[in-house]
């Protein structure tokens, strides 16, 4: 197909020309679509910040697991009983961060950082102990929580995300 308006070679689906931006369709037509693709590609985002968001609370209570398990072997059930509540809190944020992602990763960034000065306040000591993990669930969570908030910012409307 060639474009009427300037008579280059163009493909027969688009409602464009790419050469001389002539309109191939009604401008009605032109707008409905530009609408569709729009919120197809929006859909698409937010399928994808999701699904980040929802692997993130989820790396960080499978992470959180490692030292449950040390815990439990060492016969220390009280830092196991507290570990194991970190780690399931953030299992279920993960799945309920299908419906509500940016809640879901806020709380658990709250969570954590209050349960590390909970822990540091009764026991200076326990900041080290498994400090390599610490960091990279502190890593992680920053990276979910910069990744919303660049997706919200680009849409300028928190509803999408966390709509009810
Ligand atoms: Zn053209």
């Amino acid at each position: 197909m060639n474009c009427p308006s300037c008579s280059k070679k163009i493909n027969p689906k688009t409602i464009r020309c790419p050469y001389c931006k002539a309109l191939l369709v009604s401008k009605e037509k032109f707008s409905s679509v530009v609408k569709k693709r729009k919120e197809k590609s929006l859909e698409r985002e937010k399928k994808d910040f999701i699904k980040s968001g929802r692997n993130t609370l989820l790396i960080v209570g499978g992470l959180n697991t490692i030292p449950l398990f040390m815990y439990l072997s060492q016969g220390d059930d009280l830092s196991a009983i507290i570990q194991g509540t970190i780690a399931g809190i953030f299992l279920g944020l993960g799945l309920l961060a299908t419906k509500v992602p940016y809640a879901a990763l806020l709380s658990g960034i709250i969570v954590y950082l209050l349960v590390m000065g909970l822990s540091a306040l009764a026991d200076p000591e326990s900041i080290i102990s498994g400090i390599i993990i610490k960091i990279i669930v502190i890593y992680y969570l920053f990276k979910g929580m910069r990744a919303a908030n660049k997706f919200k910012k680009k849409h300028k409307n928190k509803d999408i995300l966390d709509a009810a």
